[in-house]
């Protein structure tokens, strides 16, 4: 990025504050490696540090810095939806990603997995398939997104005490369906090309 004299700004006045609003930038490491979702503020950061190796996608926000002396021409960057970055260490996915009520309703599909039914995040529950009474962990495997009848009507009981099977089976997701997963509303057609192809066989389809 060329030198500017004076700070990015988004394209219109309007873009800066609806912000959670706009696409999130896909940061990988130099391995090709998914790490992190970047607002465009960061990723001009990591353009201005020369930090971005290469990039992949869709152009998806123009943004303007300001007037070069030099040129007195204004610095201009598109920013693409990926983008691999280097740095002084190869920076590496997280191994273990924090167990949410959004990401783990996301993983099932916003739908009860015991009654099948699609239902908004509000109305959806954390169940644990071994209850935490009976030594059951907090965790991604142990975990399923229920509505709320059925996870009274389950209480701490165990699926066969009551004849219940799960319509699919809990899983950890690796950093890249957990990274999809966090960004679902938002993720492009080319961020999610990108990661589905390291969805792992065991994780259920997120496309
Ligand atoms: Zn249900």
């Amino acid at each position: 990025m060329a030198s500017s004299g004076g700070q990015q700004s988004a394209t219109s006045p309007t873009e800066a504050w609806r912000s959670d609003r706009q696409p999130r930038i896909l940061r990988l490491n130099l391995a090709g490696q998914p790490i992190e979702w970047l607002n465009w503020q960061e990723a001009v950061c990591l353009y201005a540090r020369d930090l971005v190796v290469w990039s992949l996608g869709d152009v998806v926000q123009q943004v303007r810095g300001g007037v070069c002396r030099a040129t007195g021409r204004r610095t201009e960057i598109g920013l693409p939806s990926i983008i691999a970055c280097g740095g002084g260490q190869l920076a590496r996915p997280r191994a273990n990603y924090p167990l949410s009520n959004p990401a783990l309703f996301a993983r099932d599909r916003h739908h009860c997995l015991y009654c099948a039914q699609p239902l908004p995040a509000a109305a959806l529950t954390r169940d644990h398939v071994l209850p935490l009474s009976r030594g059951g962990q907090d965790r991604w495997e142990n975990v399923v997104t229920a509505c709320r009848r059925c996870n009274q009507h389950k209480g701490n009981r165990l699926l066969e005490d009551i004849g219940w099977e799960l319509l699919a089976l809990p899983y950890r997701p690796n950093n890249a369906e957990y990274l999809a997963l966090i960004n679902s509303r938002r993720i492009l057609a080319d961020q999610m090309d990108f990661l589905a192809a390291q969805f792992s066989p065991n994780g259920r389809a997120l496309i």
